[in-house]
């Protein structure tokens, strides 16, 4: 579970975002079937549609505000912040392609399996990241790679 900690997004679930309850399997269901294909469907439409209110809002309150600070100073300061936020979007507007293109591997019936060895990620690591999209043996590979690689 420490794995994770690096989720992009608030501490609110996404779960609790698309007012979902975990899924509960039943015993002998296939893995991805159409029902829980529908699931994941739901927590990342929920998910996008957040992303994109946020950025919707962020755009107004940067157009509100750009004109209100007429001393250079000022402007500086709140031009650091823009980029910032701006910088901030950049990562929301990444994820949202992200999500987008996971739910056409939802359409396309390629959701929940590993992109690297092809085992199934599992129900419990999507719910915590729908769009992930390799197993967590292959994600802490790819990391430590990463991280050798000085990245
Ligand atoms: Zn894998």
């Amino acid at each position: 579970m420490k794995k994770e900690k690096k989720l992009n997004t608030s501490s609110l679930s996404l779960l609790s975002i698309a007012g979902l309850e975990p899924y509960k399997e039943k015993q002998g269901e296939e893995y991805m079937n159409p029902k829980q294909l529908k699931h994941f469907e739901l927590i990342l439409k929920a998910w996008l549609t957040q992303l994109q209110d946020e950025m919707g809002k962020t755009v107004s309150h940067m157009q509100d505000e750009a004109a209100n600070f007429p001393d250079p100073a000022d402007r500086a300061t709140q031009e650091e912040e823009f980029s910032l936020e701006l910088r901030a979007r950049d990562r929301e507007r990444k994820l949202i392609k992200k999500i987008e293109k996971t739910l056409k591997k939802i359409e396309s019936d390629d959701f929940g399996y590993c992109e690297s060895c092809g085992v199934e990620i599992g129900i419990r690591r999507l719910e915590a990241r729908p769009t992930a999209d390799l197993c967590i043996d292959c994600k802490t590979l790819a990391e430590l790679r990463e991280k050798q690689m000085g990245m």
